[in-house]
């Protein structure tokens, strides 16, 4: 069985991982990624603050050595799901099974102003470039800001609004600062109040604005003002933005998306198409766009694949996603939610400790060792 593996991001790198741990050479599994390195979410506020560099952030694709994988430096121009055949830079590759894991785009552009007087710092050119400029960030007002829903791990707003404050604080340009949050959410994290809490809590002992419900429409360079909710508007020296994110265009010129996103099964991450599998951010699953819960879609998609070869039952997929939240002042906390399909979502909170601070560490360490066969640790 051959199975083409788009994107190898959280959910391409579990996916693939564990097929080569149960299967090994008895498949034939194809990851194909247009880039040459992979890099955590959270690796991107470390590099952004100051925390670590870019290069320790960086891991090598050409350093994975995998029964039965092989891995394509490649960029993907057309997906046809009915043939599971796609084009790319290096040549067509066909497959048995073909599993789209390409993850979200960002349009900066789609927000006026955004490029020309504020700061993206989703994508890793963007949140890399924004550290020269936190670097040379003399004080004033930082504004934190949200252009689109759905959008990436939505605790990361929040998370870098606290670590401004804590930046500007170390540098002593805190009294001569403000630092507020424009969030589409009602509260930093819906399904646990106890997280909403403690956020909220924090952001009032920081004095950081909480401005919820509304959604960045622009920025007016001339006025330095931002545009937000119906008719907002607040003053900033410095936007820290998150873009629109948008399904990459091949997904969409493929025809695979309803309403932006791939719709899958919530329950098996089957698509439309037969033998075409669908996860992480790129589907419309129902889940947060978060790389735990890609990963948790890639072990239900990985257990299907197992159980066909072997002829035996797979499981099914519970909505499960383990997140780490960053306060700052090296407290990190954590929350378990559940978003299973027809149910309100739930999650249990753990509060902010250092403790917790080295479990995130382990977090990412564990993940690089399986998936690079290295040893790493985040800061
Ligand atoms: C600042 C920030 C902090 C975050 N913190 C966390 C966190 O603490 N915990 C957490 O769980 N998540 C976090 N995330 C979210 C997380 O990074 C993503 O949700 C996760 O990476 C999604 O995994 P995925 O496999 O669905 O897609 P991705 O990891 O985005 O992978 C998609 C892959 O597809 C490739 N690709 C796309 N188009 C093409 C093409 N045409 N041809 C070839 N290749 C292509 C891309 O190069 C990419 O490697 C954070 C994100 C950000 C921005």
């Amino acid at each position: 069985m051959r199975i083409l593996v788009l994107g190898a991001g959280f959910g391409g790198l579990e996916l693939t991982t564990t097929l080569s741990e149960e299967l090994g050479d008895d498949v034939d599994v194809v990851l194909i990624d247009a880039a040459d390195e992979f890099v955590f979410g959270f690796s991107k506020l470390d590099v952004m603050f100051g925390r670590t560099t870019a290069e320790h952030v960086r891991h090598r694709y050409a350093d994975i050595v995998k029964p039965g994988v092989q891995f394509v430096q490649s960029t993907i121009h057309a997906i046809d799901p009915v043939a599971k055949r796609v084009e790319t830079d290096a040549g067509p590759f066909e497959g048995d099974v073909l599993v789209v894991a390409l993850g979200a785009d960002l349009d900066p552009a789609a927000t006026p102003g955004l490029l020309e007087d504020g700061h993206e710092f989703y994508t890793l050119e963007g949140a890399f470039a924004t550290r020269d400029v936190l670097d040379r960030f003399a004080g004033g007002r930082v504004v934190v800001g949200v252009a689109g829903t759905p959008f990436k791990c939505p605790p990361a707003p929040s998370e870098t609004a606290l670590l401004v404050d804590e930046l500007l604080r170390t540098r002593g340009l805190r009294e001569q600062s403000e630092v507020a949050l424009v969030m589409p959410l009602p509260v930093p994290i819906p399904p646990s109040p106890a997280a909403s809490e403690a956020l909220l809590t924090t952001f009032a002992e920081r004095d950081i604005e909480w401005h919820p419900g509304q959604l960045v429409r622009a920025l007016d360079p001339a006025r330095k003002v931002v545009l937000h909710g119906d008719d907002g508007e607040m003053p900033y020296d410095l936007f820290l933005g998150i873009p629109k994110h948008v399904a990459p265009p091949v997904v969409e010129a493929a025809g695979m998306c309803v309403d932006g996103w791939i719709p899958v099964d919530p329950l098996t991450l089957e698509t439309r198409y037969p033998d075409v599998y669908a996860l992480g951010d790129v589907t419309s699953v129902g889940t947060p766009k978060a790389g735990v819960f890609s990963e948790g879609q890639a072990k239900v998609v990985a257990d299907a694949l197992v159980a066909r070869v072997r002829g035996a039952d797979a499981g099914e997929y519970d909505g499960r996603g383990r997140c780490y939240i960053e306060f700052g002042q090296d407290q990190v906390a954590h929350v378990d939610v559940v978003f299973r399909a027809g149910e309100t979502p739930t999650g249990v909170f753990d509060p902010p400790s250092a403790e917790l601070a080295a479990r995130k560490a382990e977090f990412g360490a564990r993940r690089i060792a399986r998936w690079f066969g290295r040893t790493w640790t985040n800061v």
